[in-house]
């Protein structure tokens, strides 16, 4: 099966796209992810893209495109995949479809306010990618990863200010997606603000999984 997780930041695309890959066996390729590892690595692309990840700015899509050209085409994903922050403007949507069109839009809808409480308590593992919440996903240590033992950090673009431009982003570029999608008939709307079992259960019916 071949996926796309849409939603506002902090939706929670992230936290079911691992779980969901651990069970069904798909890849999970999470754009965000890639576009760290290259920062953290201080790559060419890295260089070229701190800045933009840093405001909470989107990778112009010719950048993002043949990233994600590229990923695709490795053999883990010939089980399918899941596209997690992927694509998020209309360009990188039509892109995809020449290249590997989706069977499902998975959209994970989030009001605004809880959007800024999970993204301002987030914490991110810098070893292994794991994603924790101070009150609601909190680790057993506090900012240690439960998986690994490394210290949590608080992500740049969790700041308000970058908070803010990410929502804004997000409405401007991102939601037209969602009539793409509903026009191709593969649409799914999942609640996201339940616990994330109940999310994940939601996720599971809706892809009949
Ligand atoms: P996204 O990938 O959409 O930006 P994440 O998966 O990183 O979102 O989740 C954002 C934050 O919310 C993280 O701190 C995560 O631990 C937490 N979170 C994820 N799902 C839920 C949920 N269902 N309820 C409460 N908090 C959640
Ligand atoms: P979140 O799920 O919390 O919004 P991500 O980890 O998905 O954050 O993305 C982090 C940042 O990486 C984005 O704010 C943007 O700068 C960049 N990015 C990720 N995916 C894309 C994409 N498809 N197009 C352009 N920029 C992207
Ligand atoms: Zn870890």
């Amino acid at each position: 099966m071949k996926l796309i997780f849409l939603g506002p930041p902090g939706a929670g695309k992230g936290t079911m796209a691992k779980r969901l890959a651990s069970h069904g066996g798909m890849a999970h390729i999470s754009t965000g992810d890639l576009f760290r590892e290259a920062v953290a690595q201080g790559t060419d692309l890295g260089k070229q893209v701190k800045s933009i990840l840093d405001r909470g700015d989107l990778v112009p899509d010719e950048v993002t495109v043949k990233l994600v050209q590229e990923r695709i085409g490795r053999p883990d994903c010939r089980r399918g995949f899941i596209l997690d922050g992927f694509p998020r403007t209309i360009p990188q949507a039509e892109a995809l479809d020449r290249l590997s069109p989706p069977d499902l839009a998975v959209n994970f809808v989030l009001a605004d306010d809880e959007v800024v409480k999970r993204l301002s308590g987030r914490r991110l593992c810098p070893s292994c990618g794991k994603t924790f919440h101070i009150l609601f996903v909190p680790p057993r240590k506090p900012d240690i990863c439960d998986g690994c033992g490394t210290g949590l950090v608080i992500r740049k673009d969790d700041q308000v200010e970058a908070i803010r431009n990410r929502l804004a982003v997000y409405k401007a570029q991102t939601e037209p997606l969602e009539a793409h999608y509903r026009d191709l008939g593969i649409l799914r709307n999942i609640d996201a603000a339940p616990d994330p079992e109940k999310v994940f259960a939601a996720l599971k019916t809706a892809l009949g999984v």
